[in-house]
């Protein structure tokens, strides 16, 4: 496995590379989620690049970009040993070697939920992706899941860009105890740990509900009931939308796809998860 510090580096390499490259971004503090679209990107491509880095540009809270986990190292041997070629480690200078400005417009995919209660995050986002798409000049990249609105985001970045990078959701890879593997969940208290599973339990006991023929506006209201019931859990928003708009759905006939969405805070640490309701 290759790994590139530089832009010029593994431009040299990508240049000389033959078949169909695979990426797969991430802010590195690897789990098996993240091995996960590593195994999908394996399989469906040549060349798998992976890439670690803890983009600024996407976090609204700076306590938040400071205490996110860092492991290169461990990282680097996690991803070398699921098969990884190339991994792209890069600077903040290489990233952003004059400040990004640009301001992206993703009408109403960024104005809730996550947009809503981090703003400029999506922004962020789309800044770095664009950036790893144009050095890494993927033909597919896979993102998670697990962060429903991002992947909204990233399609919508990929069509506003003309870009030709086909984007592959892959499925939430959770802990036994149903809690969504994330990063952040290392920041946990092994308390914290148990109480966060009521996150995920809640949104399975919503997906059984949803066949007793309750509203989604009743749903919504008992999801938050069911998680802050659990203690040290307050729920930051609870929505039900539709799969491709986002909007929230009040009507289970209306939409061919429907998810339950929810952002909670335990402690000082902020989590998210979602579940496929129809
Ligand atoms: P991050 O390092 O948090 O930016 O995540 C990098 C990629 O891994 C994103 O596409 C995430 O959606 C994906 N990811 C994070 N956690 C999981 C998980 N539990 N299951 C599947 N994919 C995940």
């Amino acid at each position: 496995m290759d790994i590139y510090r530089k832009v010029s580096d593994i431009r040299l390499r990508l240049d000389k590379a033959e078949g169909v490259v695979g990426f797969v971004p991430t802010m590195g503090a690897l789990h098996c989620g993240h091995l996960s679209l590593v195994k999908l990107c394996k399989s469906a491509t040549d060349i798998t690049v992976a890439s670690i880095f803890v983009n600024p540009t996407q976090f609204n809270d700076s306590e938040d970009y400071r205490r996110y986990p860092r492991n290169v190292e461990s990282d680097c041997e996690m991803l070398k040993n699921a098969g990884c070629d190339i991994v792209f480690v890069p600077s903040e200078e290489e990233i952003y070697p004059e400040p990004d400005n640009r301001i992206f417009d993703f009408g109403n995919l960024d104005k809730i939920m996550e947009g809503y209660f981090r703003p400029g995050h999506f922004n962020g986002v789309a800044q770095v992706v664009s950036r790893l798409f144009d050095i890494v000049k993927p033909d597919k990249a896979f993102f998670g899941q697990k962060d429903f609105q991002q992947v909204a985001i990233i399609k919508a970045m990929a069509r506003q860009l003309n870009l030709s990078t086909k984007i592959e959701v892959v499925p939430t890879v959770r802990e036994n105890s149903g809690l969504a593997m994330s990063s952040r969940n290392a920041l946990l208290t092994e308390t914290q740990q148990k109480n966060a599973a009521g996150i995920s339990q809640s949104l399975f006991r919503a997906k059984e509900a949803v066949k007793q023929n309750v509203s989604p506006a009743h749903l919504k209201n008992e999801i938050a009931e069911m998680i802050n019931s659990v203690p040290e859990l307050k729920t930051e928003y609870a929505e039900i939308v539709d799969g491709k708009t986002l909007e929230p759905v009040s009507d289970w006939n209306r939409h061919s796809e429907i998810f339950a969405c929810v952002a909670v805070n335990i402690g000082k640490i902020r989590l998210i998860d979602n579940i496929q309701l129809k």
